[in-house]
C-alpha cells in the first residue's frame, strides 16, 4: 500500500497538494508537522500536512517530500480547521491564511535568503559539522539564498539544519531582517559576585579608604539600593555620587562593579512583585458580570454594552480569573492601536508572569517563544494579550475570548489575504473550541448590536461610570457663524481657548482631537487652483510643516515644498484644510506656556514613540495633547477635564455608509477620556452644524437613538448586518484593462444578481502605486446561501481567467468589507 499526505503550501493554490511518503513516513508523521517539499521547477517548500491517507492524486504522479521538520506537530487540527473555515468565508486559499498565520521563521523555503544573527555569540563547539558549514559560509558572504547554501554545503536538503540554527539563535531570515530594531538597553550596575559577603564587603571598603570617590561610588550604591534591593542605573549612581563615568568604569574594570543590561521595550514583569488581589466589583459590574454569565451558560456570544470608564476591564479580569482557575487559556483581542503598556500592565498586575503579549512589532524570535508556550500550554502563556492575528495561535485548551473595542474597524484586516475580520472570525474559533467569547465596547458595532435585538447574542449593560462619575458633559461649539464673523482665532473658538485656559488654571490637563494627519493636508495654488499630485496615486500630496515637505500618505512619495505653482508659477500657493500639526502650533502661538504634545502616525513611527507620549502625559508632563483617532483607544487618563473635537464635519462627512456610526463611535470614545477619575468632564466639539442627528445622539449619549437611525438607512439600503456585502476590486497598470475586465465582470455578475450588483466604480482613491482599482459590490440577502454564492463567483472568474485580453488583471476578494 502507498502512503500519501495532502499539504497546505504558504501560497495562494486551490487546493490542498498531495505528496508520497513511505511507510515509515506515514507512521511517524502527524497532523499539523512541516515537511519541506518541492514544487514547481525547483523550488523548496514548508508545507504543513493536513492529511494522510493512502488514495494517489489521479491527475498528477505524487512527488516525494524531502524531508520531516518536526519531531512534533506546531499547528494543532483545530487550527486547521479554523484557518479553512476563514479561507472558505474570506474566499482565499488556506495556504495565505497559513502563511499569515504563523511566524515567518516557521516559513523556510529555498527562495528564502539567510544572514548570520549579528547579535548571537555563536559557540562553535555546540555546533555540529554540518551546521559549521553554513555558518562558515555566512561569515564570508553576508548573505544567502537557501538554494545557494545547499550548493555550498553539496547537500540537498538544508531547511532541517537551518531550522536548528535558527533555534539557536545562529542565523536569520532576511524577514526578520526587516522586522529587527534595535531593543532599548538600559545599563545597570550591581556590586561585584566577590564582595557579596559582608566580610568581603568589608574589606573592601578598608582597601578603598585611599580611594574616597571610589568608595563614595560603593556607598552610594548602598543608599539607592536600600532595603528592597533594587536595580540601579549607572546614571542613578553616577548624579547620587557626583562621580564620572570614567570612575565607575574603574570600578567596572576592577570587578569590583560588575554591569548588566536590561532590555527596556519587552514587557518585563518582575517576578519577585506580588499580584494584585483583584478589585472588588461595584454592583453595576457585579450584575453585568452574573448576566454574562447566565448568557455563558447558555453558550452563547456575548456583548458586554458598558459607557466609558464604567469598569469593563475590571469585568473581564475577574472572568479571566474564574477561566485561569479551570486551568484553561484566554485570549484578550485588541485592536491593533490599543495595545497600550497601560492595559498589559494592568493585567500583569493581577496575573503576573501568566500574561503573553504577541503583536506583529515584536521580533520573530519572540513571537516564536510565545507560540511554542501556548503550543505547549504553558503558565508562561496562560492569557495572550494581542492584535488580531494572535487568532491564529495554537491555543489548545481555550477557555474565554475577549474581543475589546469590538467595533474597531482595525480587527479587519485589509491586505494581504486573508483579508478576515477578527471579531467575527474569533466567533467562529470560539465555536469551535466550545469556549466562552465576550464582545466589549462602550459604542457597540451595529452589527452586534443587531445581534443582541435578534437575541442571538447575550447582553449585559453598565450604565454608569465607575465611582458614579458623571458622564461628561457635551456642548456644540457653532463655527460657522463665528467664522463668518471672523471671530475665530486660527481653527479655535473663544469657548474652546475659554475652555483650555480654565482647565489649566485647575491644574488639570487637555485632549484635543483633530482628525487629520500632518499640518494642512493640501497645498493648492490660489490663481489657478492646481494642487500638487502623487506621481504613482490619484491624490493630491500633503503638507508635513516639520519637515517642509508634501508627501503621499499611500505610497510616501514626497517632495520639497514649492515656492510657486508648478502650473502657473505663480507664488499663490496656500494651505487648505488643516491637520493636528497645525492645531499644536496654532494653539502654542496663542499661549506660548503652555505644555504640548502630539501622538499621531507621524509622532509615533518608532517602537516606543507612542508609550512615551502617553507616559509623559500621565506624569502630567504634558498639560495638551493633540492627536488623531489615536486618543480614542482605551486610554486611561485620570486628569484629563477637557476634551476638545476641532472639527466634526469632515467626519460625518464621509462618503461611508458607515460614516454615521463611526463618526458617533469615534466621537463618544474620545468624549470618553474626559472626566474619567473625580470630577464632571467637558468635552467641547466644534462643528459647523450642531443640528446634525449624530451631533445631538452623542450629546445626549443616545446609543439607542443611533442604533435605531442607522439599522433604518441600512435596511433601506440592504447594507449590513441586514444584509452581507463582497467587494470585487480590480487592479491594473493598465486604466483601460480595468474599466473593460470589471464591466464584464459586473455584467456576467448582474445575470444572477441584477440589482444586488453596485458598480465598477472607481473608490475615491482610485490609482495607488501605479495600479489602477474598480469596484464591484454585491448585496447578498441574509437568507441567501453564502457557500452557493461564492462558487457561482469562483465560477465567473475561472471563465473570466480563460479570457486572454484580461490577463494580468488582479481581482480581489474583500468579503464583509469596512
Ligand atoms: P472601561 O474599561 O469601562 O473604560 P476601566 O475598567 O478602565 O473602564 O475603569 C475605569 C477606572 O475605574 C479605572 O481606573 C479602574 O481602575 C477603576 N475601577 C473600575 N472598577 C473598579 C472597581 N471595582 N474597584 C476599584 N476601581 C475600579
Ligand atoms: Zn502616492
Amino acid at each position: 500500500m502507498q502512503h500519501f499526505i495532502n499539504v497546505i503550501l504558504p501560497i495562494p493554490l486551490e487546493k490542498l497538494f498531495t505528496y508520497s511518503i513511505t511507510k515509515a513516513e506515514a507512521n511517524f508523521l502527524k497532523i499539523g508537522m512541516r515537511v519541506a517539499v518541492p514544487f514547481g521547477k525547483s523550488k523548496i517548500h514548508t508545507a504543513l500536512v493536513a492529511e494522510i491517507h493512502t488514495t494517489a492524486p489521479i491527475v498528477y504522479e505524487a512527488k516525494e517530500i524531502h524531508q520531516i521538520l518536526d519531531d512534533d506537530p506546531i499547528v494543532t487540527e483545530l487550527q486547521i480547521k479554523h484557518w479553512s473555515w476563514v479561507a472558505s468565508y474570506y474566499m482565499c486559499s488556506i495556504g495565505e491564511v497559513f502563511r499569515s498565520a504563523v511566524p515567518g521563521a516557521f516559513l523556510l523555503e529555498s527562495e528564502t535568503l539567510i544572514l548570520k544573527n549579528p547579535e548571537s555569540i555563536v559557540q562553535e563547539d555546540a555546533l555540529t559539522d554540518e551546521e559549521f558549514l553554513v555558518f562558515e559560509a555566512l561569515e564570508r558572504q553576508s548573505m544567502l539564498k537557501v538554494q545557494e547554501i545547499a550548493a555550498i554545503i553539496d547537500k540537498k536538503n538544508v531547511l532541517p539544519i537551518l531550522k536548528r540554527l535558527l533555534e539557536k539563535n545562529v542565523i536569520l531570515t532576511k524577514e526578520e531582517v526587516y522586522q529587527q530594531y534595535k531593543p532599548k538597553l538600559v545599563r545597570y550596575v550591581k556590586l561585584g559576585e566577590k564582595y557579596q559577603s559582608e566580610d568581603a564587603l568589608g574589606a573592601l571598603l578598608d582597601s578603598l579608604s585611599r580611594a574616597p570617590k571610589q568608595s563614595k561610588v560603593i556607598l552610594s550604591l548602598f543608599q539607592l539600593q536600600g532595603r528592597n534591593q533594587k536595580k540601579i542605573t549607572v546614571k542613578e549612581l553616577e548624579e547620587k555620587s557626583e562621580s564620572s563615568a570614567s570612575i565607575i568604569k574603574t570600578l567596572i574594570d576592577k570587578e569590583i562593579l560588575e554591569e548588566f543590561f536590561v532590555r527596556t521595550d519587552r514587557v518585563v514583569f518582575d517576578a519577585a512583585k506580588k499580584p494584585s488581589l483583584l478589585k472588588e466589583l461595584n454592583e453595576y459590574q457585579e450584575k453585568a458580570l452574573q448576566d454574562i454569565e447566565a448568557s455563558f451558560a447558555e453558550n452563547k456570544v456575548t456583548l458586554l454594552h458598558g459607557v466609558t470608564s464604567s469598569g469593563k476591564t475590571e469585568v473581564y479580569v475577574k472572568l479571566i480569573a474564574d477561566c485561569l482557575a479551570k486551568g484553561e487559556q484566554a485570549l484578550y483581542l485588541l485592536p491593533e492601536i490599543a495595545l497600550t503598556t497601560q492595559l498589559i500592565a494592568r493585567l500583569q498586575n493581577y496575573f503576573g508572569q501568566q500574561v503573553a503579549v504577541f503583536h506583529s512589532k515584536y521580533t520573530v524570535h519572540e513571537r516564536v517563544e510565545v507560540w511554542n508556550n501556548v503550543l505547549t500550554n504553558k503558565s508562561k502563556a496562560q492569557i495572550v494579550i494581542g492584535a488580531r492575528s494572535s487568532l491564529f495561535l495554537p491555543f489548545s485548551n481555550l477557555g474565554l475570548i475577549i474581543v475589546d473595542e469590538e467595533h474597531e474597524s482595525s480587527f479587519k484586516q485589509y491586505d494581504p489575504a486573508p483579508r478576515y475580520h477578527a471579531r467575527d472570525s474569533a466567533i467562529v474559533l470560539a465555536n469551535f473550541s466550545s469556549c466562552n467569547i465576550l464582545l466589549g465596547s462602550a459604542t457597540p458595532s451595529i452589527e452586534s448590536f443587531y445581534n443582541v435585538k435578534q437575541q442571538k447574542y447575550g447582553y449585559a449593560q453598565i450604565n454608569r461610570r465607575f465611582g458614579d462619575v458623571l458622564m461628561p458633559e457635551v456642548e456644540l461649539v457653532d463655527i460657522k457663524e463665528l467664522t463668518r464673523k471672523k471671530r475665530m482665532k486660527g481653527h479655535f473658538s473663544e469657548r474652546l481657548l475659554q475652555g483650555i485656559t480654565a482647565a489649566i488654571e485647575e491644574g488639570e490637563q487637555v485632549i484635543l482631537f483633530q482628525n487629520r494627519r500632518g499640518f494642512a493636508p493640501i497645498v493648492e495654488c490660489t490663481t489657478c487652483g492646481h494642487s500638487p499630485q502623487c506621481p504613482n496615486c490619484d491624490v493630491s500630496l500633503t503638507y508635513h510643516q516639520y519637515k517642509k515637505q508634501m508627501r503621499c500618505h499611500y505610497c510616501s512619495y514626497h517632495m520639497a515644498l514649492q515656492q510657486s505653482c508648478l502650473a502657473c508659477g505663480m507664488a499663490t500657493l496656500n494651505t487648505k484644510g488643516f491637520g493636528t500639526e497645525q492645531v499644536e502650533q496654532e494653539l502654542q502661538q496663542i499661549m506660548p506656556k503652555l505644555r504640548i504634545g502630539r501622538m499621531d502616525l507621524d509622532t509615533t513611527r518608532g517602537k516606543h514613540a507612542y508609550e512615551k507620549i502617553i507616559t509623559s502625559f500621565e506624569k502630567h508632563e504634558l498639560d495638551v495633547l493633540v492627536g488623531t483617532q489615536m486618543l480614542t483607544k482605551g486610554l486611561d487618563f485620570g486628569n484629563v477635564s477637557l476634551v476638545g473635537i476641532m472639527n466634526a464635519d469632515n467626519l460625518l462627512n464621509f462618503p461611508d455608509f458607515r460614516a454615521h456610526e463611526r463618526s458617533y463611535q469615534l466621537l463618544a470614545q474620545v468624549s470618553g477620556r474626559a472626566g474619567r477619575a473625580k470630577k464632571r468632564g467637558k468635552v467641547l466639539i466644534q462643528t459647523y452644524n450642531p443640528y446634525h442627528q449624530i451631533l445631538q445622539q452623542v450629546s445626549a449619549n443616545d446609543y439607542e437613538g443611533m442604533y435605531t437611525d442607522q439599522i433604518n438607512e441600512r435596511r433601506e439600503f440592504k447594507y449590513p448586518p441586514l444584509n452581507r456585502i463582497i467587494k470585487i476590486t480590480f487592479k491594473h497598470r493598465d486604466y483601460g484593462k480595468v474599466e473593460d475586465a470589471s464591466a464584464w465582470f459586473a455584467k456576467s455578475l448582474r445575470v444572477s444578481f441584477a440589482d444586488n450588483v453596485l458598480g465598477p466604480e472607481f473608490p475615491s482613491v482610485s490609482r495607488i502605486r501605479n495600479q489602477y482599482l474598480k469596484n464591484i459590490v454585491l448585496k447578498m440577502k441574509k437568507d441567501q446561501p453564502l457557500g452557493k454564492t461564492k462558487a457561482y463567483i469562483r465560477k465567473i472568474e475561472k471563465s473570466f481567467d480563460s479570457i486572454g485580453q484580461f490577463k494580468g488583471v488582479r481581482v480581489i476578494y474583500n468579503v464583509d468589507y469596512i
